[in-house]
């Protein structure tokens, strides 16, 4: 197979036709349409075998991922997804591999309306880099650095389930078959919070994806924002699926450090709280206070009321 066979079999899906997109997969460029009144969101991932993905995930998973965790870097800026450029470096052309991955892609992409639009695709060790393009309403700043001390700190679902289904897939955690596929499911398909990030559009007055884990992601909204943040541990969401684990230190450690929820953390006005609860819920997340952002710098995190020392804020590359 040539390379340009494979762009056409497996990358050129025309599941999703947007008519904002006026040329897409097969020129020199894409030719794209922003909408009157929005801007255009951009962010982009890239995945690296090893790295961001154990080398024995399935190309459906890994598709489905790389796509997920960019799409969650839009929802933390309120966007909403409209197209994907897609860079691939494979080792070989496996039929079986690209066309498990083509499944993935098309799966997300429909489910979100995003089209791929263009890409790239070279020989080399498996990688893969997205760029995610949205848009948001002019009317609409939601950043990491727009927090203010005294709002509440905000989450919008559960967190540490990924990070212990990382370890089950590692064999480093063994728990009951049903409470393992409930955590291997969160790890290997994180839900990006699309219609959360959406919802909250006029209300959060600070938004970040929980990629890095909660207490990192809490602590680059912080410096950003030029604002402390103190945590209360007995408040944060833990899954019944991670109330299981007989090791609550690593549970703990999961919802504190690991990555890898696509949660979104964000900051609400004390007394926008109950209808930014009401408009999530309508979208069927949930919009949990943890702590708040308070003028005293650094990040803090309390149980009950002792401060728990923090060792660990999560993952860094270098
Ligand atoms: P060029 O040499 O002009 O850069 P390429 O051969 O790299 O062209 O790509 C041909 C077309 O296929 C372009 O429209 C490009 O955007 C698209 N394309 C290449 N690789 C991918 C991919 N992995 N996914 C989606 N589109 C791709
Ligand atoms: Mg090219």
């Amino acid at each position: 197979m040539k390379e340009f066979e494979v762009i056409n079999k497996y990358f050129a899906l025309n599941n999703v036709n947007r008519p904002d997109v006026l040329k897409g997969v097969g020129d020199d460029c894409a030719l794209l349409k922003v909408p009157r009144g929005q801007r255009l969101a951009v962010s982009m991932d890239t995945l690296v075998a090893g790295v961001h993905f154990l080398e024995d995930i399935s190309p459906e998973d890994l598709a489905h991922r790389s796509v997920a965790v960019n799409l969650s870097d839009l929802a933390a800026a309120c966007a909403e997804p409209a197209w994907l450029t897609l860079s691939m470096t494979l080792p070989e052309l496996d039929d079986s591999w690209l066309a498990g991955f083509s499944k993935g892609l098309k799966e997300i992409t429909e489910f979100f309306g995003v089209q791929v639009v263009g890409g790239d695709t070279c020989k080399g060790p498996l990688s893969i880099t997205i760029q995610a393009h949205g848009f948001v309403p002019e009317s609409v700043y939601v950043s990491r650095n727009t927090a203010k001390a005294g709002e509440l700190i905000c989450v919008t679902g559960c967190l540490g389930d990924a990070a212990l289904g990382l370890k089950v897939a590692q064999n480093k955690l063994k728990v009951k078959t049903d409470v393992a596929e409930q955590l291997l499911k969160k790890y290997y398909r994180p839900f990006p919070a699309i219609a959360a990030g959406i919802a909250l559009r006029g209300r959060a007055t600070s938004s970040i994806d929980i990629s890095d884990g909660l207490l990192a992601d809490v602590n680059h909204i912080s410096q950003q924002s030029g604002v402390g943040a103190l945590l209360r541990w007995e408040r944060i969401p833990l899954s019944d699926s991670a109330k299981q684990v007989k090791d609550q230190t690593l549970v703990q450690q999961a919802a504190l450090s690991g990555g890898d929820d696509y949660e979104l953390c964000f900051s609400v006005k004390e007394d926008e709280l109950e209808a930014t609860q009401h408009a999530l819920q309508v979208v069927g997340a949930n919009c949990i206070p943890i702590g708040r952002f308070t003028g005293k710098p650094g990040v803090r995190l309390l149980h009950e009321k002792e401060e728990i020392p923090i060792k660990d804020m999560g993952y860094l590359h270098f």
